[in-house]
């Protein structure tokens, strides 16, 4: 008689969710161990009077990948919205990411419109500074960038490497307002709760039980694969040091006489003498709720002792970091170990990637056994 295939997987966030949801298709027993009394990671929506809010900051569902977004939408309804954000530049409101036609509205628009002219072809990739200094200009940059930048990261942005912008700062001149382009954009009409629990419908849960390496001989029988996707600094009790990340506080407030309190979901503030970096109002994801009185609003204090974003330094000492523990994964001979997500591959994705990279570790396991 052959045993049941099982899998263990450590973290109940979206990566950890979807390898149980999919290993679960493919007839496979997943035990799923959380360390905090939750499930869902970072990924987390309440509620206060009716009004949504999430208390681990903004997410907003958005992906090319019609695999993640057909599983998404079909395990909980999806309300259409097109993400926007705003920055406030003095008593500027502009949209982010900056348009062209909007910038003449600034004081130092001659200045920004001389060197717009100058700029060369391709972005100079160095480091952070230098891509968005090259991309938009000495004025704008520190204007929009360099400050927000400065707080959000809590170092010198040309101590970042220039992959944080890349795929997250653009001058655009074609008026696109919605931050994304995705043809798949939503928020989850009953919040990102239920999501997560219907992928893990099928899973046993330990919650308050976190793993590190040395409880897998207890865990697990010889061969049984298991996936990471809790931090692999954590995952090793920092046996080579701890890897660099970077936290966000959120701090909501119920605004009771208005209907909506800001001009988009997202109201980024650059000011370094505000100490939030970005305002967040989730009400604007769910159109059926506009016309009621009352709002939350979130402020996001960065700098929080929490692991939010992994820090890509732009000499690459934080990955090398990752690199030597993925090594360690690698050489782990009693069963096969596989990183996934966010924290265990250090890796700065979005939502979908996190999914994206549950449906390969399930996939691969099933292949594999
Ligand atoms: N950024 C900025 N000014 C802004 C918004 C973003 O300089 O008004 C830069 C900043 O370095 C930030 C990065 O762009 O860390 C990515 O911002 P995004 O809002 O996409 O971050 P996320 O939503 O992933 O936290």
């Amino acid at each position: 008689m052959t045993a049941t295939r099982s899998c263990l997987i450590i973290g109940a966030g979206l990566t950890g969710a979807t390898v149980a949801w999919q290993l679960a298709r493919h007839g496979f027993k997943a035990r799923v161990y959380e360390q905090s009394d939750v499930v869902g990671g970072h990924v987390r929506s309440e509620w206060i009077r009716g009004i949504p809010y999430e208390p681990h900051g903004a997410h907003i569902f958005h992906t090319h990948d019609s695999e993640v977004w057909q599983l998404v939408s079909k395990l909980t309804s999806f309300m259409p919205y097109e993400h926007r954000v705003t920055i406030r530049v003095r008593s500027h409101q502009l949209s982010w990411p900056l348009q062209r036609s909007e910038l003449p509205q600034l004081e130092e628009w001659p200045q920004v419109q001389r060197e717009l002219a100058n700029l060369p072809q391709h972005p100079d990739t160095t480091n952070f500074a230098t891509y968005c200094r090259t991309l938009m200009g000495d004025t704008l940059y520190n204007l929009c960038v360099r400050n927000y930048t400065m707080k959000q990261w809590g170092r010198d942005p040309e101590s970042l490497s220039s992959s944080v912008a890349t795929n997250r700062v653009e001058l655009r001149d074609d008026d696109h307002r919605g931050l994304f382009r995705d043809p798949y954009q939503g928020w989850p009409e009953h919040g990102y709760a239920h999501l997560v629990e219907s992928l893990l419908e099928d899973a046993e849960i330990h919650l308050g039980q976190p793993v590190t390496h040395a409880d897998l001989a207890d865990l697990t029988r010889p061969g049984e694969p298991v996936v990471v996707t809790s931090a692999l600094d954590d995952f090793y009790t920092c046996e080579l040091g701890p890897l660099e990340w970077r936290g966000i506080r959120l701090e909501s407030q119920f605004i009771p006489d208005v209907t909506l309190a800001q001009p988009s979901m997202v109201v980024n503030d650059p000011d370094l003498a505000v100490p939030w970096t970005r305002t967040i109002e989730t009400k604007w994801a769910l159109k059926s709720l506009h016309a009621i009185r009352g709002t939350v609003i979130m402020r996001e204090y960065p700098g929080a002792p929490a692991k939010h974003y992994p820090v890509p330094d732009s000499v690459g000492t934080n990955k090398a970091l990752q690199t030597a523990y993925e090594a360690k994964l690698a050489a782990y001979k009693r069963n096969p170990l596989r990183a996934a997500g966010r924290l265990a591959t250090y890796r700065y994705i979005n939502m979908d990637q996190a999914v994206r990279q549950g449906l390969d570790a399930a996939r691969h396991i099933v292949e594999a056994h």
